[in-house]
C-alpha cells in the first residue's frame, strides 16, 4: 500500500453558485467586514490548512471491485485538534467537505470547545450497500486517511449516512494499526466501546434547547407550539420526539421520501414505530401527505430543516411561514435564501448554534475518554443545557448590540475567537 500524500489544497478555484461553499464563503466574508480584518487574515481563515483526498476501493459482496472516492478536510486547527463528522452521501465533492469543515470551524469556537473544524466524507449511497460492504468501505476510508486523524489531531464523529457503528469501525481500524484500543479518536460511538450517554440524541437535544430560548426571547413558550421538521434522520427524527415530549405539537415531518403532515400533531411515538418497520415515514397512518417543498411552506410557528444543504434558497425562502427556522442540517438556507427570510421578519436560529449539541457531547465524550471516567446522564444533560442556552444567550446579545441577525452574530463571535488565537499564536517560523 502507498502512504497517501497530505496536500496544501488549492483553494483558487471559485465555488459553483449556491454550493455550501459559496454559502459559507460569503458567510466568512460578511463577518471579516463586520470585524474589519485585512485580506490576509481573511484568505487564512478562508483556505483549509489540510485536506487529503484518497481512492476507497471495494470489494462489494458479489466480488466485484468497486471504487469510491474520500476526502478529509482539516479547515482550521488555530484552538486545537481538527472536530468533525464523516459523512457518507452520493453528493459528496471536495468543495461540500470544505465548506462543511468550515462551519465545524466556528460552531465549536460559538459554543467555545477547544477544537477546530473538519470534515470527511465519501461518495456512497449507503442504502445500496450491505452492512459487511460497509464495514468495508468504512475501514478502508480510515486507513487512507491515517496520517491525518487522531485524539490529539483529528477526531471524527457520525454525519449523515453514517452512525455509532460507522465510529466502532473507524476507531476499531486506528487502534488495530496503533497496536492498542484507542476510544478518544472518535466520538458519537457505542456506549460498550467508550461512547457518551446522550450522545445519540445531543444534536436534537440541543436543538430544543436553542429553540426554547429563542421563543423565550420572543415572550413564547414551547408547550403547544407548532412544528415541522424536514428530515427524520438521526437530527430530525430525535428533535421530532424530544420536541413532542416536552409539549410541543410536531405538525410535519418529511424525509427523502416524501412527508406526512397532521395539523393536530402526529403521534411522534407511533411515527417513530412506523419509520422502524418501513425505513420512512411515507404512509403513515392518520395523516395525510406532504412533499419535502409544502412542508417548507407550511403554517408552523417553528420550521426545523434537519436533512440536507442548500433546501430555503431564493425561491422556497419566499413562501416560508414559519416565524422561526431553526437550522438542524448543516447550510440548509443558500446565502439569497437568507435574505429573504430577513426581509420577511423571520428569525433565523443558524446552523453553527442551532446544531452545535452534538459537538458540544463529542467534546464530552473526549474528555471522558481521556479522562476514563464516566459522567451520568444527567451530569451530561444537564452540561449540555447549560452550554447551548449560554451560547444562545452570547449571540442574542451580540446580535442585539452590533444590530445583527443571530447568524451574522454567531459568525462574528466563531470568526472572532479563531482569528485571536491564530494571532496570539503567532506565524510560524
Ligand atoms: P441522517 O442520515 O441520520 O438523516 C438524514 C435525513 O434526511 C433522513 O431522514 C433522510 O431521509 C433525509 N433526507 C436526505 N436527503 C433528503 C432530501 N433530499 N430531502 C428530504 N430529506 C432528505 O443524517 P443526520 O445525522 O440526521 O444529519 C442531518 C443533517 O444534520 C445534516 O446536514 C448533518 O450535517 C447535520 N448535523 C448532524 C449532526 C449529528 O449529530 N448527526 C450534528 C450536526 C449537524
Amino acid at each position: 500500500m502507498t502512504t497517501p500524500s497530505i496536500t496544501t489544497p488549492d483553494t483558487t478555484t471559485t465555488p459553483a453558485e449556491h454550493s455550501p461553499l459559496a454559502t459559507a464563503h460569503a458567510q466568512l466574508a460578511a463577518a471579516v467586514r463586520h470585524l474589519g480584518y485585512d485580506e490576509g487574515l481573511h484568505a487564512n481563515l478562508a483556505t483549509p490548512r489540510r485536506e487529503i483526498h484518497v481512492s476507497v476501493p471495494l470489494r462489494m459482496d458479489s466480488g466485484e471491485v468497486r471504487l469510491f472516492r474520500g476526502f478529509r478536510v482539516q479547515h482550521n486547527v488555530s484552538r486545537g485538534p481538527g472536530k468533525g463528522g464523516l459523512r457518507f452521501h452520493p453528493d459528496v465533492d471536495i468543495d461540500e467537505v470544505r465548506a462543511l469543515a468550515m462551519w465545524m470551524t466556528w460552531k465549536c469556537a460559538i459554543v467555545d470547545l477547544p477544537y477546530g473544524g473538519a470534515k470527511g466524507g465519501v461518495t456512497i449511497d449507503p442504502r445500496d450497500h450491505s452492512r459487511a460492504e460497509l464495514e468495508r468501505v468504512t475501514r478502508r476510508y480510515t486507513s487512507e486517511i491515517m496520517p491525518m486523524i487522531g485524539p490529539d489531531t483529528d477526531i471524527m464523529a457520525p454525519d449523515m449516512g453514517t452512525d455509532e457503528r460507522t465510529m466502532a469501525w473507524v476507531m476499531d481500524t486506528y487502534s488495530v494499526n496503533r497496536g492498542y484500543t484507542i476510544p478518544a479518536v472518535v466520538t458519537g460511538k457505542p456506549i460498550a466501546v467508550g461512547g457518551s450517554l446522550g450522545r445519540g440524541t445531543a444534536t436534537s437535544a440541543g436543538i430544543v434547547h436553542v429553540t426554547e430560548a429563542a421563543l423565550r426571547q420572543a415572550g413564547e413558550r414551547l408547550e403547544g407550539t407548532r412544528i415541522a421538521i424536514q428530515g427524520f434522520g438521526k437530527v430530525g427524527g430525535h428533535a421530532a420526539e424530544i420536541f413532542a415530549a416536552r409539549g410541543a405539537r410536531v405538525v410535519a415531518v418529511s424525509d427523502q421520501y416524501g412527508g406526512v403532515r397532521a395539523d393536530d400533531g402526529l403521534d411522534v411515538a407511533r411515527l417513530v414505530q412506523h419509520v422502524a418497520a418501513t425505513g420512512s415515514v411515507v404512509d403513515f397512518e392518520d395523516a395525510d401527505p406532504v412533499s419535502n417543498t409544502e412542508l417548507l411552506a407550511l403554517d408552523v410557528d417553528v420550521l426545523v430543516p434537519a436533512a440536507i444543504q442548500g433546501v430555503i434558497d431564493e425561491t422556497t425562502a419566499q413562501h416560508v411561514r414559519a416565524r422561526f427556522v431553526v437550522e438542524g442540517a448543516n447550510g440548509p438556507t443558500t446565502t439569497a435564501g437568507d435574505e429573504i427570510l430577513a426581509k420577511n421578519g423571520i428569525t433565523v436560529v443558524p446552523d453553527v448554534l442551532a446544531n452545535a449539541g452534538g459537538v458540544v457531547v463529542s467534546y464530552f465524550e473526549w474528555v471522558q475518554a481521556n479522562q476514563a471516567y464516566w459522567w451520568t446522564a444527567e451530569e451530561i444533560s444537564e452540561k449540555l443545557a447549560h452550554r447551548m442556552v449560554t451560547a444562545y444567550q452570547d449571540v442574542a446579545e451580540h446580535a442585539r448590540r452590533d444590530g445583527l441577525s443571530l447568524r451574522d452574530a454567531a459568525l462574528t463571535i466563531g470568526v472572532q475567537r479563531v482569528a485571536e488565537a491564530h494571532k496570539i499564536r503567532g506565524l510560524y517560523p
